[in-house]
């Protein structure tokens, strides 16, 4: 049965739940998806035909755009649940404006937010039993827009679709993060895409950070393209460094994405007095401070992981370990982002978004 609702959403539901057949407590990242789907595709020249669907394959021309150049665009957010069902997202208005920003430099039509929030406040209350309560628990979302419209010619689709997939989650990234900063490879460059979280700027980081792994390394730390001497950031990760009490991060721009929970971490971190210094960090820099006793931690920044203590960089063929800290940053930003996600405790900011 079709029903359609206020927003014009067409929702048909799956006749019965695969929930049951799923193992909440053994969930590898981003492989099990929720019982729908969301979609809404863009042709002449407007949004149109939103609809929440159970979750299946689609049918596209093997000749959609996307297939040939890569106009792909997505998200990363997660939905929390407290003890008492409450259903949070964190921030959602930035990973909005992030996706049409995203979406604009792939010459991608921008999305309607009323419709963006319509969409997620539906699909999550259909599938809210997907989220289940608990520290570390979480659905993570997964908006993305696609080229649609079928041809070889190397021009901007006039077509696309835009979809919402929900994947139940645990606490990601488990045990000590080593990695290694690059010396060859790059991420990003001026003028380029980095900025944006466009699909293409994943799949190019795969076969240097295989590399790395064959080193036992498990992430890369990108350096600048020009000089490989600055830290820029990790491949799904904002970078932090601890030097004495100060904590360091590079600066945005167009080659380093504006990382949701990165902004959070430096306001959490001005409210609490802790020095702070948002500048471009020298590779020398970290090796020195990790040589005269300095350096303290570093750590990734991510909506997966939250956050990332680093246990070992790398660089060159020479192995840098870290202090483990009885009371690191890492820990203390982690449970204070968490305690706002999961309603836990005053949300000072307002960063908190009720799902309806
Ligand atoms: C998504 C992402 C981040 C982290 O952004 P959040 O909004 O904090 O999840 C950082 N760097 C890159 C390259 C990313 O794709």
């Amino acid at each position: 049965m079709n029903i359609t609702t206020p927003s014009k959403i067409t929702v048909r539901k799956i006749p019965s739940s695969r929930i049951n057949e799923v193992n909440f407590n053994s969930l590898q990242f981003g492989s099990v998806f929720s019982d729908h789907m969301f979609s809404c595709d863009f042709k002449e020249g407007r949004w149109q035909d939103p609809i929440i669907q159970p979750f299946g394959p689609l049918t596209i021309s093997p000749a959609a755009k996307v297939f040939h150049y890569g106009q792909a665009v997505f998200e990363g957010m997660k939905a929390y649940k407290d003890d008492n069902g409450g259903i949070f997202l964190f921030r959602p208005e930035q990973n909005f404006k992030r996706i049409n920003k995203s979406a604009k430099r792939m010459a991608i039509p921008e999305f309607p937010k009323e419709l963006f929030f319509d969409a997620l406040n539906e699909i999550l209350q259909l599938d809210s039993e997907w989220i289940k309560p608990g520290i570390g628990n979480s659905l993570y979302i997964r908006p993305f827009v696609i080229a649609t419209q079928a041809g070889v010619s190397a021009s901007p689709s006039t077509e696309y679709k835009f979809m919402i997939l929900l994947s139940p989650a645990q606490a990601y990234y488990t045990g000590d993060v080593k990695v290694v900063f690059s010396e060859h490879y790059s991420r990003a460059a001026d003028g380029g895409v980095g900025f944006a979280k466009a699909a293409g700027n994943y799949g190019a980081q795969f076969y240097p950070t295989n590399l790395a792994r064959e080193k036992g390394f498990q992430q890369v730390i990108w350096t600048d393209s020009h000089s490989h001497e600055f830290l820029e950031e990790a491949g799904t990760m904002n970078i932090f460094f601890r030097i004495n009490d100060t904590l360091i991060t590079a600066p945005t721009s167009d080659r380093i994405l504006d990382g949701v929970t990165r902004k959070s971490v430096l306001k959490l971190a001005e409210t609490l007095n802790i020095p702070t210094e948002v500048r471009r960090v020298k590779v020398s820099e970290i090796k020195e401070a990790h040589k005269n006793g300095t350096l303290m931690e570093i750590f990734g920044a991510g909506t997966a992981a939250v956050i990332s203590p680093i246990s070992t960089f790398g660089h060159g063929e020479k192995i840098f370990d870290l202090p483990v800290l009885e009371e690191s940053y890492a820990t203390m930003f982690k449970s204070k982002l968490m305690d706002i996600q999961y309603n836990r405790s005053e949300d000072p900011f307002g960063w908190r978004y009720r799902v309806l």
